[in-house]
């Protein structure tokens, strides 16, 4: 789906047209109009590269609509640096191109102002991003688009600020794209952000992975060709079936966790397999499974119960046959597009429903998204809701260390411990907001910053119940005091129960 620009320089108008999926004549004139605006405005400014200031904005433009999302917000990412460097006023954009669009470049700028101070100002930075996101999650993808167009180009930034602004990519934007589940801009992300930020460990790796990985490309070129014979002989046709290499910074991350060690590492390369439904995901493990034989404990449901950022597949290892093994990833296009695009997946979908796709389970908030995106008609309406309603319900809060937790509306510390671990909740002993020691029916806002500090004497009380708000901290705290009931103690003592 990625698509590379002739001009990698500078995406033309048409370029950007091209990518529109259904675009109208209304479509067309907006893009083009913000094209040339945008062009005008930063006439005669230059980037570090000296190449024409211009290029940056129709880079973002282009990656926009890369992802398919609105006209408006491709508009948007065109305009998003007019305000700050170009002095174009707020009114004049609003005159220009209407309310929306003006809210939304102001939404980046702002955005666009808080700069990297250190790591403990990650959390901070992300912080503000969900807030951002809460008021239009369109902000959010205009300023991850920019940030994809800046760390591409990173090499012609002065040397001093290269390292933290890779850093700051790794730690922000890379984990808000693996947050909403854009698999395909977290592995840019990472792997544009890497060398400069690790130099060192990058060098290190990159000889690391230099045969195996040869040899490995070679047998997953063969061992995918078998797998779609085996999948025809058995009546499976599959859309797709190819294979991807893991993002180098990933490996690195996994590499580190395994004592450097490539052989406890089984996806270095995995095949994907896509299929057009989720019966025939199942199918086709079943005649994989058949034909070459599985790696004990490696089969992997992830679509009956999917990743926390909403991640579909079935994953499974196998046996090559020469001593060495290979994952084998199974999805539908629709897991596919979501792997890859995630969240902008979704905003793209407005007239193609999600009924029928199964994106459901776990990832609540994702799944509320998407059932929105199939009842509402437009996406703009789609935008007014999100913002109205699915926002009033959820808060996103953060650990110490930047983790994103997102819980029901008027959730407590408590909420947060077991939504964290069921160990950490049957421990509380306190709990901080933002560094200040609160108590334990404190509702939880927006962006607070949540620790909870454990000891292994606390355990729950039943006022903890009323605490609560989500149903899994309530189940745990009724099972730990069910358990430890007087009544219950007895009974285990008399009946013998376990
Ligand atoms: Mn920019």
């Amino acid at each position: 789906m990625e698509k590379t620009t002739k001009n990698p320089l500078c995406p033309s108008v048409a370029e950007i047209l091209a990518l529109l999926k259904t675009p109208t004549k209304a479509d067309f004139a907006l893009i083009e109009k913000a094209y040339t605006f945008a062009k005008k405005a930063h006439e005669g400014q230059k980037r570090y590269s000296g190449e024409p200031y211009f290029n940056h904005v129709a880079n973002v433009g282009y990656n926009l609509a890369n992802i398919h999302v609105d006209t408006t917000t491709i508009a948007a990412g065109l305009l998003h640096d007019t305000l700050e460097d170009a002095a174009i006023l707020p009114k004049t954009i609003e005159a220009e191109f209407g309310k929306e669009i003006r809210k939304l470049v102001e939404g980046a700028t702002k955005l666009g102002k808080i700069r990297y101070r250190g790591v403990e100002r990650h959390v901070e930075s992300l912080r503000k991003f969900f807030v951002a996101m809460s008021q239009d999650v369109r902000v959010l993808l205009i300023k991850l688009a920019d940030r994809l167009h800046n760390i591409k180009t990173l090499e012609h930034v002065p040397e001093a600020k290269r390292r933290r602004i890779a850093m700051e990519t790794l730690e922000v934007h890379a984990r808000l794209a693996d947050r909403f589940g854009m698999g395909k801009w977290r592995a840019m992300f990472e792997d544009y952000a890497f060398p400069y930020a690790y130099p060192d460990e990058h060098a290190k790796i990159l000889s690391i992975i230099k045969n195996k990985r040869i040899t490995d490309e070679k047998y997953a070129e063969k061992i995918y060709r078998s797998i779609q014979k085996e999948l025809a002989a058995n009546n499976l046709i599959p859309v797709k079936v190819d294979y991807r290499v893991k993002n180098i910074y990933s490996l690195w991350r996994k590499l580190s966790k395994r004592e450097m060690d490539l052989n406890k590492i089984y996806d270095i390369l995995a095949v994907r397999v896509i299929v057009k439904t989720v019966d025939e995901c199942y199918r086709a493990l079943g005649i994989i499974h058949k034909h070459w034989r599985p790696v004990p404990g490696r089969v992997k449901d992830h679509i009956a119960v999917s990743k926390p950022n909403g991640y579909r597949s079935l994953h499974t290892t196998i046996f090559r046959g020469d001593g060495g093994v290979i994952e084998i990833q199974i999805r539908t296009k629709e897991m596919h597009a979501e792997a890859e695009y995630g969240i902008a997946s979704h905003l793209s979908y407005k007239e193609k429903a999600l009924q029928g796709t199964d994106f459901e389970k776990n990832n609540a908030w994702i799944k509320e998204l998407a059932k929105w995106q199939k009842d509402i008609d437009t996406s703009k309406e789609f935008l007014e809701n999100l913002q109205m309603d699915f926002f009033k319900y959820r808060v996103f809060v953060f650990t110490p260390k930047g983790d994103v937790i997102d819980l029901p509306d008027e959730s407590t510390p408590i909420d947060f411990a077991y939504a964290i671990h069921s160990n950490i909740g049957d421990h509380v002993a306190g709990a901080k907001i933002n560094g200040k020691l609160v108590s334990l029916d404190t509702k939880l806002k927006n962006g607070d910053i949540v620790l909870i500090e454990t000891k292994e004497s606390a355990t729950p009380r039943r006022k903890w119940i009323d605490y609560a708000k989500t149903t899994l901290a309530k189940r745990h705290i009724r099972s730990y005091l069910e358990k430890t009931s007087p009544i219950e103690i007895i009974a285990r003592k008399f009946f013998r129960k376990k």
